[in-house]
């Protein structure tokens, strides 16, 4: 089962193209997945957390 990034539509492992909506579905077989992005966000986001907290709390 591979889930199409831009519809979200479900599709068998053995097509390239997206049923519904016919985008390809080349991305996710190399590996590079919607929770791979999320994880990324997160990422970035505690690293911007951690530079505010060094900015306001650390002795200058
Ligand atoms: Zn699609």
């Amino acid at each position: 089962m591979t889930t199409c990034l831009y519809c979200g539509h479900n599709n068998s492992d053995n097509i390239d193209t997206c049923s519904e909506c016919m985008a390809p579905l080349h991305y996710q077989k190399n590996g590079w997945s919607v929770s791979a992005k999320k994880k990324f966000t997160y990422f970035v986001i505690a690293v911007t957390i951690i530079s505010f907290f060094m900015m306001f709390y650390l002795p200058r």
